[in-house]
């Protein structure tokens, strides 16, 4: 089959990638509104890259119909669940486009903004970055941890993170490759995409409700994802506890001095009980927490040393050519896309 899609002599390509876990409510509803959008994008050739997260619903099942009939449509599916992030990076690693777009499933993030993301990157930008305006259909809890996790990654970040922007954004080839040449495992996408660098704009726009199911974010992955974000863009929690260390040895050489001098120059001595609990306790709690600061990053370069594939893949659909993912993963193997495959 002659792929439709191969770029064109010429006209541009544009790249989107959607990452979907148990999106069997919503993807439907996706693949029509994202359809729809890209066929009146007229100066484009359009590559739309589905990630199945491992999904335990029917989503993948879907995937697999839609891409049989519509040819711009191209699947990987994980062999397990591996997380937005890692599915966000497949995505990334087999994307073709001159420009490559992140958007998540559930049409929080509409694609008519696409629209004027490309128009900017006409302008000259290589990151166009959606900044939420309005998060309605968020709980109070959820929006109050969004915005305490960003500032305080401001905060900490070694590189400035834009507040208050998730992964929908556009980004040019050259960002893309940039991406690609990093291979840490914990991945914050976001973050890596502000270190690349190059001319990044941010385009306010408001954040619409999930159009169906719940959040596949449940508080485990809320938390393990600022624990990501924070400690891959900074050391300063290490440099936190080598301050609480000091902070709690100066209050222990006072604790000291006092029972000392309580020791020498009065009666009542034997009272010093309760202080010294205190101080031990005191200490015995800056030490562990210190040794568990420490533990975060050293359980990270093991991580990082094993060495293992970020992702395992058990079927692509869809591709025509050898995508440039294969350096990343060799485990991969590439199945051409023939209509009516079915698994
Ligand atoms: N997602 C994923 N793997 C996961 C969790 C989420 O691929 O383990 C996808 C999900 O299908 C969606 C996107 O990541 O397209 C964002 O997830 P969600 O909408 O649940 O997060 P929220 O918007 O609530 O922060
Ligand atoms: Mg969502």
């Amino acid at each position: 089959m002659i792929n439709p899609v191969a770029p064109a002599e010429g006209i541009p390509l544009l790249s989107v990638i959607v990452p979907c876990y148990n999106e069997e409510q919503v993807i439907g509803e996706t693949i029509r509104r994202l359809g729809a959008f890209c066929t009146e994008l007229e100066s484009f050739d359009v590559e739309l890259i589905f990630v199945d997260d491992g999904s335990r619903d029917r989503t993948r099942d879907l995937l697999m119909q839609f891409a049989a009939a519509d040819p711009r449509i191209k699947l990987i599916c994980f062999a397990r669940n591996f997380g937005h992030q890692i599915a966000v990076t497949a995505g990334i690693d087999s994307a073709n486009g001159d420009a490559v777009v992140l958007i998540d499933a559930d049409l929080q993030d509409p694609p008519e903004v696409i629209r004027q993301m490309i128009a900017k990157w006409q302008e000259g930008y290589d990151v166009v970055y959606g900044t939420r305006t309005e998060r309605p259909g968020e709980s109070v809890f959820k929006l109050a941890a969004a915005r305490g996790f960003y500032r305080l990654l401001d905060r900490l970040s070694d590189v400035p993170i834009p507040l208050d922007t998730g992964d929908f954004r556009l980004m040019g080839r050259n960002v893309v490759d940039a991406l690609r040449a990093m291979p840490e495992r914990d991945r914050f996408v976001r973050g890596m995409v502000s270190w690349v660098g190059f001319r990044q704009v941010a385009l306010p726009y408001r954040r619409a409700e999930r159009f169906a199911g719940e959040s596949k974010y449940p508080l485990r992955k809320m938390l393990r994802f600022a624990t990501d974000g924070i400690l891959s863009f900074s050391t300063k929690p290490l440099q936190l506890s080598i301050g609480l260390g000091i902070f709690s040895a100066f209050l222990a050489l006072l604790g000291m001095l006092y029972a000392v001098l309580i020791r020498l120059f009065t009666d009542n001595w034997v009272e010093g009980w309760a202080a010294i609990m205190v101080a031990v306790l005191f200490i015995g709690g800056i030490q562990l927490i210190s040794i568990g600061v420490v533990g975060e990053y050293v359980g990270r370069i093991y991580g990082e040393i094993k060495k293992r594939p970020l992702y395992i893949v058990s079927k692509y659909y869809g591709f025509d050519k050898s995508p440039p993912f294969m350096t990343r993963s060799p485990v991969v193997r590439l199945e051409p896309a023939k209509k009516g495959d079915g698994r």
